[in-house]
């Protein structure tokens, strides 16, 4: 065994790494190499998590030169298929079947490893490709140091190539030990720490790391068994990203089939966005179209899902070419995420005459969401138990965990952990567990679809801007969609039909004459929070707001100013709110759900975390009234 391997503790769920200058990926194909080598032997982890922090990545075209000589050909191949474009994220690639997971934090060190959620077991501080040196980051070296600290699990391991003072002083300060050499270790490496911080020596070992509720797993469960109420996108992808990390679940539908409410629609499209201020809803739906074009991919080639990954155009009304052109610039967002075209480029790649620029997402598209749903249950195959028809009725917290009834107060089925992906109706079950802490409204929306030989056109790809129109699909073609606030009626509208037919002609600068007659539709409700971002993550004990305590005795009771430090209800997550974007989020969604369920790196920054974060709403209206 080497260094690598050596570095596992022995038997554990998960072994993460982290690797600062990603270079071109040696060494994380060699730690994945000797996972694969240590095949069937107990001591080896179930999971790697290779993190790496690299400011300039190499692009495709320098990997596939770079790994032409690699000892590793397989896995070299399958690093080169999976390289994302290169936005400023954290990239997500999962390899055999998600037991491999590679996260690509495309930042420079300093600022990327305060944005990570994770426990390290193994640290390679090495120099980035490009970018900031290791030597020449020493101003910092402190601050680089008190986040490695953070991040190191108990007795972690640290190697690096640079063995300046700062660093030395840098990282006995946080609490590693630094020795001459480690056991195993190469000769490259310049200083070798473990982490043992003197402060914790004194503790029993549980009360050593103090990591914010949010940020904590739920209670060691030796069965990783979870039950997910509601089998639409959220439900469905919960349970895959929930299998990836070695979990079963129950799915609970009320309904007879999965995805026949929000998420029944025949199609719909997925996308990033830009905004020139890059906030937080431009990232985290760059994010989640990244993992979403793979999740579709997925669905398209292996689960026979109708849907496109060949990109998508959303015309731009506001801006002209050139501020769209400085803005990618500025951004530094990569042609293979988005490109800014003129009206006559837009035109050619939508196969319509085209009056506007717009944005091209070359990997957005379009997908059928029940399809989508169904792919997620089949690649949880064996993890996964699916029950129709079982309307949850209620929660209820015992001494085993949280137990489900339904409506005459039988149990239906009992976990230690419960994931609430029942859309709109999660709001009802939270009520009975506590003081409301969720407010979303509900949006109806209406979709119509025509024949696609009654337009005048054929568009090639899914066009979005003031409403969407989708390329053909089994003879037709979908449009919309309506939203009107706090609309209970279910019927399909001529009236809607007509709005639709009005925003197809404004979209498409296309003039025809169609009698709403002849369309077809549906309608849905989206579940919209404030904000207008998804609720994902550990159910906020929002009692503690109600404490008088949290006021009057600071020193003893949690803080509450920021989503991350409000205590949680033990085995209790949330996975909904997911609006107009359900099939963009979704995959993402499920994935960071799942890495909070079970205490595993989160794919996601730090800051999107909190934006998503289910205590978020209990926060702000504490401050508002001046609790926190
Ligand atoms: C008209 C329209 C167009 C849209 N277009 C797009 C688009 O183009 N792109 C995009 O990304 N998104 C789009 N969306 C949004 C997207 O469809 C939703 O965000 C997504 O489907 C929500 O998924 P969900 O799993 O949260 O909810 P749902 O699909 O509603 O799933 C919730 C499930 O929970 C079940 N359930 C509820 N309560 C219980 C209970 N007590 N017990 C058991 N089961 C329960 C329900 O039966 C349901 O199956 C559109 C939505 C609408 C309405």
């Amino acid at each position: 065994m080497n260094a690598d391997s050596q570095a596992a503790p022995a038997g554990r769920e998960r072994i993460v790494m982290l690797q600062t200058g990603f270079g071109e990926g040696r060494r994380f194909l060699a730690a994945w190499q000797a996972w694969r080598d240590a095949g069937d032997d107990p001591q080896r982890s179930a999971r790697l998590v290779f993190i790496a922090i690299e400011p300039q990545p190499p692009t495709r075209t320098e990997l596939s030169a770079a790994l032409r000589t690699s000892p590793w050909p397989d896995l070299a191949r399958a690093l080169l298929a999976a390289w994302p474009p290169l936005t400023p994220n954290l990239h997500r690639l999962s390899f055999d079947a998600g037991r491999v997971q590679l996260l690509l934090r495309v930042a420079e060190v300093q600022t990327g490893e305060a944005e990570l959620v994770a426990s390290v077991d193994r640290f390679w501080l090495d120099e980035p490709a490009r970018g900031s040196a290791l030597d020449r980051i020493q101003a910092p070296a402190l601050h680089l140091c008190k986040a490695l600290g953070r991040l190191a699990a108990s007795g972690a391991l640290l190697s690096a190539s640079s063995a300046s003072p700062e660093l030395r002083a840098g990282l006995t300060t946080a609490g590693f030990s630094v020795h001459a050499s480690l056991p195993g270790d190469g000769p490259q490496a310049a200083l070798h720490a473990t982490f043992e911080p003197a402060f914790s020596q004194s503790l029993a070992p549980s009360a050593r790391r103090h990591r914010a509720p949010a940020r904590s797993a739920a209670p060691p469960n030796p069965n990783r068994r979870a039950l997910i109420i509601g089998a639409g996108l959220a439900g469905c992808a919960a349970a895959w990203a929930l299998a990836e990390q070695g979990w079963h679940c129950s799915v609970l539908e009320r309904r007879a089939q999965i995805a026949s409410e929000g998420s029944g629609n025949p199609a719909g499209l997925f996308h990033g966005i830009v905004n020139a201020q890059d906030g937080l809803h431009a990232r985290f739906n760059r994010a989640a179209a990244l993992e979403a074009q793979r999740a579709v991919q997925r669905a398209t080639d292996e689960h026979g899902v109708q849907g496109s990954t060949a990109g998508l155009l959303r015309l731009e009304s506001t801006l002209e070419l050139r501020v769209m052109q400085a803005t990618l610039a500025r951004l530094g967002l990569p042609p293979d995420y988005v490109q800014a075209l003129d009206a006559a480029a837009a035109s050619a790649r939508a196969g319509i005459a085209l009056a506007q620029p717009a944005w091209s997402y070359p990997g957005g598209g379009w997908v059928d969401p029940g399809g989508l749903a169904r792919s997620f249950l089949e690649r949880a195959a064996g993890h996964v138990a699916l029950r129709t028809g079982v309307k949850v009725h209620a929660l209820e917290r015992g001494a085993g965990g949280w137990r489900l009834l339904d409506a005459h107060g039988e149990v239906i089925d009992a976990a230690e952990v419960v994931v609430l992906a029942n859309a709109g109706d999660a709001m009802r079950l939270l009520a009975d567990a506590g003081p409301p802490m969720l407010t979303m409204a509900r949006s109806r929306g209406q979709i119509s679809t025509l024949p696609a030989a009654a337009l005048p056109f054929a568009a090639k790809l899914p066009i979005t801007g003031a409403g969407y129109l989708l390329p053909e699909l089994r003879g037709r073609v979908i449009f919309g969609a309506t939203s009107h606030a706090d609309d209970a009626d279910a019927s399909v509208r001529e009236a809607d039909h007509r709005l639709n037919l009005a925003q197809l002609q404004r979209l498409t600068g296309c003039q025809f004459d169609i009698d709403p007659e002849q369309l077809g539709g549906r309608t849905a409700w989206r579940w919209v929070t404030a904000d207008r971002l998804p609720v994902i993550g550990a159910v906020p004990d929002v009692q503690a707001f109600a404490d008088p305590r949290s006021r009057s005795a600071p020193r003893s009771s949690p803080r509450l100013d920021q989503p991350r430090f409000v205590p949680r209800l033990p085995g209790l997550f949330v996975f909904t709110g997911l609006g107009s974007r359900g099939i963009t989020w979704c995959a993402l969604g499920a994935q960071v759900l799942a890495a909070s369920v079970a205490g595993a790196p989160v794919p996601l920054e730090a800051r999107l975390i909190d934006a998503i974060d289910p205590a978020r709403f209990s926060v702000r209206r504490a401050r508002r009234c001046g609790a926190a």
